[in-house]
């Protein structure tokens, strides 16, 4: 609620309130980088290494947690037995549990809608991922469902998620990072506030045409690994963006690096407002890459000048915090 009234209040009024605090808090703040560190569980299966995987990333860290969850885990047939407490367990107090959305066709069945199966975000045509259950769907492009359709998706998956008695924020990730306009929409109109969707499509660009990274390219051809959260004006009101910087599963651990160095850059520019980094990798994947991530962390924080200036919190928190200062969508 307190990001949804802050942007309400409109860029006009946020820039009077600033100004009228300058000489008391505003003029004291010191900016951060506001690190968020994100992992997506894509509803493929529940891997027991990835679990032991994101386990020991977090003993590494120290720090808070936001797990962006398909709830495509609860419409398997039969459903994983240990689903409910693979979450319970993993999302710990001062983590937050998020919505992630793939179009599973078991999901969408959940959801009451007719499944749709192409076109897939990565072949571009019928084409699908399989997988050893029998379910697909994970790569359809969201946008194949009408507004309704979507919104079903999004509330059902909420619903399900609620079945663990955690809370559920009201952030979003679009499965294939295709946060479009009509599934934005559709997240608002569900009672969502903030999306961490937007990435760049270069660090995506495997090359040969790749379709994903040409359709991410047509959804967000602004955003970069430095682009800091900004409000997207939709028909049903604003909607908090917070653009993911880098992605294990494609960016190096010297990219990562790049990362933070470039926020230390921009921090240093202008030194008394945060500066926003939120990093991805994904449950499936974990077991090969969270680590990746742990020693890019690692090596920044051992940087005396970087590492003093880290925070890290959820995408909730960093949001509430980027809330105050949002700029216009970058062009
Ligand atoms: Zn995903």
């Amino acid at each position: 609620m307190e990001i949804a009234s802050l942007l309400r209040a409109g860029s006009v009024a946020l820039v009077l309130a600033a100004c009228s605090q300058s000489g008391s808090e505003s003029a004291a703040t010191k900016g951060r980088v506001v690190v968020a560190v994100t992992i997506d569980w894509e509803g493929a299966y529940l891997s027991p290494e990835g679990l032991d995987a994101l386990d020991a990333l977090r003993k590494r860290l120290q720090a808070p947690i936001t797990h962006f969850v398909s709830a495509a885990y609860f419409t398997k047939e039969p459903v994983d037995p240990t689903t409910i407490s693979s979450i319970t367990e993993v999302v710990h107090r001062g983590d937050e549990l998020a919505l992630h959305v793939h179009a599973w066709r078991s999901l969408a069945k959940a959801s009451g809608i007719e499944p749709k199966l192409s076109p897939s975000f990565l072949t571009g045509t019928d084409k699908l991922l399989e997988f050893e259950d029998g379910d697909t769907g994970f790569d359809v492009d969201l946008d194949t469902y009408d507004a309704p359709a979507l919104r079903a998706l999004v509330r059902t998956s909420r619903r399900l998620l609620e079945q663990t008695h955690l809370r559920v924020s009201s952030s979003f990730r679009a499965g294939g990072y295709l946060g479009t306009p009509k599934l934005l929409q559709a997240i608002q109109d569900e009672g969502f506030t903030v999306d961490s969707s937007a990435i760049d499509y270069r660090q995506l660009d495997q090359g040969n045409d790749d379709v994903l990274s040409a359709r991410i390219k047509e959804i967000w051809p602004h955003a970069e690994k430095t682009t800091q959260p900004y409000v997207i004006d939709l028909p049903g009101g604003p909607l908090l963006e917070m653009p993911i910087a880098a992605v294990a599963d494609y960016a190096t651990g010297m990219d990562i690096v790049d990362v933070f160095e470039a926020a230390h850059a921009r921090l240093q520019q202008d030194p008394s407002r945060d500066v926003f980094v939120v990093l991805g990798f994904h449950l499936e994947t974990a077991a090969e890459l969270a680590g990746r991530l742990g020693d890019a962390i690692d090596k920044v924080r051992r940087r005396r000048e970087l590492g003093d200036e880290l925070v890290f919190t959820t995408v909730e928190s960093a949001a509430a915090l980027a809330a105050k200062t949002v700029a216009a969508p970058p062009r």
